[in-house]
């Protein structure tokens, strides 16, 4: 349904702009929909669904919060701050946990911000 419009060399595609607008869009949707139907479903058993902003969470140590590109080299993380080692997947998976933790309980959606509220106020950030 999403198939690219762009043709080849040879023979070349016909409104190939307004086809890539509607793909977008028809992605975009793929999304909002199963975000919605996750919301549903949390709520239905009891649970609760929060989205959060993925930046740097594949970067950001789970122990320190340490923030460092040099963190993660392939699938495995190894903290350059305070040297804790593990799966790459898994320590993303915690700072996902956290920053989901932090927006609903803190309100706060910026994992930067996170930090502080870790350090300081916010015992439910944890
Ligand atoms: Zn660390």
């Amino acid at each position: 349904m999403s198939k690219s419009a762009k043709g080849t060399i040879t023979s070349p595609g016909e409104n190939v702009r307004a086809k890539s607008g509607l793909n977008r869009e028809i992605l975009f949707q793929g999304w909002g929909i199963f975000a919605n139907m996750l919301r549903y479903k949390c709520s239905w058993s009891g649970g609760h669904l929060e989205l959060v902003d993925p930046k740097f969470t594949s970067q950001r140590c789970s122990e320190c919060l340490f923030k460092s590109k040099d963190n993660r080299k392939g699938k495995n993380f190894k903290c350059l701050n305070c040297g804790h080692v593990e799966d790459a997947d898994s320590n993303a998976a915690k700072n996902i946990d956290r920053a989901g933790r932090a927006q609903r309980d803190c309100g706060d959606v910026d994992i930067g911000r996170i930090y502080e509220a870790v350090t300081s106020s916010c015992a439910l950030a944890h």
